[in-house]
């Protein structure tokens, strides 16, 4: 079976396709949404201005509190759920709880919270939402300069 999710924001448009699911997946993995192969980030959670191998801008991106908003959502419910489990089963004493859970919560928030922040960007390069379909286009650039046109010439 072969999930195709992709978006155009014309369908008549001769822009290329971008599967959602493809960007998202190479986003998650660290990786450029459009090329696969250069590196997202320049620092931890810094996104690179652009891709090093195939030049995308990637500095539209506005992931902003989307990415710690999942993170939480999800180290949440499974530390909760493990909390509880272990409290059902086994009734152990509060400092083993937080010796088991602490170490958890933290390794899971700071492994997830990229991967969330690089799935979010691929998800909006895929969409070509804030500036990441935009192409400079010449002729749209003399147009859009054209300037008020003259009141005397307008047909009365
Ligand atoms: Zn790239």
């Amino acid at each position: 079976m072969v999930i195709q999710i992709t978006s155009s924001t014309d369908p008549g448009s001769t822009e290329a396709e971008r599967s959602i699911l493809t960007a998202m997946l190479r986003g998650a993995r660290h990786l450029c949404p459009a090329c696969g192969r250069g590196r997202l980030f320049a620092r931890y959670l810094k996104v690179a201005d652009t891709c090093p191998s195939c030049a995308t801008e990637l500095h539209h991106h506005r992931a902003d509190d989307a990415p710690p908003y999942f993170t939480i959502l999800v180290v949440g419910h499974l530390v909760v759920a493990g909390i509880l489990s272990v409290e059902m089963a086994l009734s152990p004493q509060p400092w083993v709880q937080a010796l088991i859970w602490l170490p958890i919560t933290l390794v899971l928030s700071l492994t997830l919270l990229p991967r969330f922040k690089g799935a979010l960007i691929g998800l909006q390069w895929a969409l070509r939402m804030h500036g990441f379909g935009e192409e400079p286009d010449p002729s749209e650039a003399t147009l859009s300069h054209a300037g008020p046109v003259d009141p005397s010439t307008r047909p009365s």
